[in-house]
């Protein structure tokens, strides 16, 4: 068969149906308990193999071209699980600096106290990572584009200097989603998401995904297995029927952020704009050669004023924490993602108090632009 579209595939990869009154859609298998013999496999919620976990796992293995992969209770269980399943004390990571801030914050809590070292360095740059690699470094961990000032990494040099020093790469592509960049295609080895976020897609879900080759899957299932983070069916039902829509909520998303991060780049009450598909963000090329599907739904931009007083005045774009929704919201990383982070480290990254970071909806565009041309009066 012709390789079925992302399209095709978001609403019937891993969805059978009801195998027993052949229902269209997978029904909700709430069982805890599974007979053991007679089974390929010991059926268990925690060993990451129940239906409803599969139905998800099938259709982001096939969304993100791997083989395999696992659902977890949340995007930090899939990226700490995926980290720890290949650390050690005494090993040394090499990460970007301008990481999600809650990853930040687990990396610079946990690892040291573990005995793992880490670096951070500038992701932009792919040569950095190469200068940063010690004997005992195991992993380089990427995140693009990044949060909040959508920074670009270039996958393909990252794969190439990891594959040169037999280096494990992982991902967190929560921000471009699968329909706009699959880095497995890339050369990079383990892709995670928080799916709390596009996966979701409707502000009502907590959880994460990891894929990758069978082989690292099965290790970083082993790991799982031990830590844990497992979602229960009901949650997974509602993951892989919001899965069905994620091609066409992304696909709008990326139409209506290109139009406002232009609409926004010539307000006279806007100092800056961060969207990598902007002709001048410095990672447009890169971006554009390695994420086919568009540029995603996220975007920042430097308000003249303040940040938080324009924020108020929005009538229908809400304000929230979280991304990744049908509906249009705002925040400030500096009072949400990067609160924890102190004000010499956000200075690094170019996190200013005045950055507001732009979660673009589903919505009309227009009416997206009326309410934010009236807020930044
Ligand atoms: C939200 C988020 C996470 C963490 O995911 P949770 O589901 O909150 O655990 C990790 N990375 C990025 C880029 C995120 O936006």
């Amino acid at each position: 068969m012709t390789k079925l579209s992302k399209l095709t595939l978001s609403v019937h990869a891993g969805s059978e149906g009801d195998p027993r009154f052949k229902g269209t859609v997978t029904p909700i298998y709430p069982s805890s308990a599974y007979d053991y013999e007679d089974m390929p496999a010991t059926v268990y919620p925690r060993y990451f193999n129940t239906p409803n976990q599969q139905a998800v796992i099938e259709k982001m293995v096939a969304l993100e071209g791997g083989e395999d992969g696992l659902v977890f209770s949340s995007g930090l269980a899939a990226i700490m699980t995926s980290l720890f399943a290949f650390l050690k004390s005494g090993d040394h990571v090499v990460f970007q600096n301008d990481l999600y801030g809650g990853t930040y914050y687990a990396v610079t809590h946990e690892f040291q106290r573990l005995g793992i070292n880490y670096s951070m360095v500038d992701g932009s740059k792919p040569e950095s990572f190469e200068k940063a690699i010690q004997p005992e470094t195991k992993v380089i961990y990427v995140e693009t584009p990044s949060n909040p000032t959508l920074k670009i990494t270039d996958l393909r040099a990252v794969a190439s200097i990891a594959s040169k020093h037999k280096l494990l790469t992982i991902i967190d592509n929560t921000f471009a989603s699968p329909v706009n960049q699959n880095p497995i295609s890339l050369g990079i080895d383990v892709v995670t998401h928080s799916g709390t976020k596009y996966i979701g897609g409707h502000s009502d879900i907590c959880c994460g995904v990891m894929v990758s080759s069978k082989k690292f899957t099965q290790q970083i299932r082993a790991t799982a297995i031990n830590f844990g983070g497992s979602p229960d069916p009901h949650q997974c039902y509602l993951i892989e029927r919001s899965l069905k829509t994620l091609v066409l909520r992304v696909q709008q998303q990326n139409k209506n952020a290109l139009a406002l991060a232009e609409y926004l780049k010539r307000h006279p009450k806007v100092d800056r704009v961060y969207y990598p598909g902007l002709t001048d963000h410095p990672g447009h090329d890169v971006a554009k050669a390695q994420m086919p599907g568009g540029f995603g739904g996220m975007l920042s931009f430097e308000v003249k004023g303040d940040a938080h007083a324009f924020m108020g005045k929005l009538k229908l774009i809400k304000r929230a924490l979280s991304l990744g929704g049908v509906e249009s919201t705002m925040c400030s990383p500096v009072r949400t993602s990067h609160a924890k982070m102190s004000a010499d480290e956000r200075k690094k990254i170019d996190v200013k108090d005045n950055l507001v970071r732009f979660s673009v909806g589903i919505e009309d565009v227009e009416d997206l632009k009326r309410d934010i041309g009236q807020a930044l009066i």
